[in-house]
């Protein structure tokens, strides 16, 4: 739909507006480097003729990112925290659009295509992924790398972050990416403390994530009753932690663990700065035992 009404707007152009419309961090990559994206989840599967992806973060209060089951997290962690985003995406795309190029938003949250079994019985095995990757596309944009959190991490603010995506036919200037690595050297000097305190032992050390052990029920396939024995057995949770957690056996699932967020060190500048100003330097609050 390009007009060349907006052929003239510049990168600088676009994360001017994406950060008036409530980004904190915005970079941008060209839509190669997306092989491994999955079939339909490609930028030219969603756009055909699209030039680049507007890659966009918003951190989330350090406050709410708790090791512990809060409902604050849930609020300004992830749902509301992913409400605002697609609402910056959905601003970011029709200013875009105003400028003269198609621009599609994409999802915060998890959409349809989001769960998969692999593998059903006592050890499922399952696949999430909404129909964009926006991992793959903020290390694209060199906003970062992912960890052995399975998270991208920013030098700015760690894990703490939702992100959103435009793609979009514009021509713009693209970031390099950083040096990309499965399990980058800062998890090795880091020593790796997000992998024990993971309450479901979900992630194995290689920058993986087992889904189902990280909480992701599919009521159709897994019934809850099973799920709780499972869980039960499996992580042996206090009831009420417990209870707590089966907030997740929707078929959407909130979920209100972010230890693997909270623990990660890589916030550090924030504490630096926080410190420089006569602040604490907040640590984040004890894990649940
Ligand atoms: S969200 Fe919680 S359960 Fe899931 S991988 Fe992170 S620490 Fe583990
Ligand atoms: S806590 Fe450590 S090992 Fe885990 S992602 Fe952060 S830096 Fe990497």
């Amino acid at each position: 739909m390009d007009n060349g009404k907006g052929a003239g707007i510049t990168s600088g152009d676009v994360k001017a507006q994406a950060r008036e419309f409530g980004a904190d961090l915005v970079n941008i990559s060209s839509c190669e480097g997306y092989e491994k994206a999955l079939p339909g989840c490609k930028p030219h599967d969603l756009v055909k003729d699209a030039r680049s992806v507007v890659v966009f973060a918003r951190r989330m209060p350090f406050g709410n990112a708790t090791p512990r089951p809060s409902v604050g997290y849930l609020e300004f962690g992830y749902y509301g925290h992913e409400a605002w985003i697609n609402k910056l995406s959905y601003r970011l795309a029709l200013w875009l659009e105003d400028e003269g190029h198609m621009a599609l938003p994409t999802p915060a949250g998890r959409d349809i295509p989001s769960l998969r079994i692999l593998r059903e019985g006592a050890e499922p095995e399952v696949f999430m992924q909404g129909s964009f990757d926006l991992r793959l596309a903020a290390v694209n944009a060199g906003m970062g790398e992912i960890g052995v959190n399975n998270n991208l991490i920013t030098a700015e603010y760690g894990s703490r972050l939702r992100l959103g995506a435009v793609v979009t036919t514009a021509a713009l200037e693209a970031d390099p990416p950083q040096k990309y690595g499965v399990v980058p050297d800062f998890c090795v000097e880091c020593g790796y403390k997000c992998i024990k305190p993971c309450p479901a032992g979900a992630l194995p050390g290689d920058g993986a994530v087992d889904h189902y052990k990280c909480m992701v029920m599919y009521p159709q396939k897994v019934s809850s009753e099973k799920a709780v024995d499972v869980f039960k057995t499996r992580y042996g949770y206090p009831e009420l932690q417990l209870a707590g957690r089966m907030m997740a056996f929707t078929e959407n699932a909130p979920h209100i663990c972010a230890t693997c967020i909270t623990l990660c060190p890589m916030d550090e500048a924030r504490r630096v700065k926080e410190k420089a100003n006569g602040g604490g330097g907040g640590q984040p609050l004890p894990v649940v035992p």
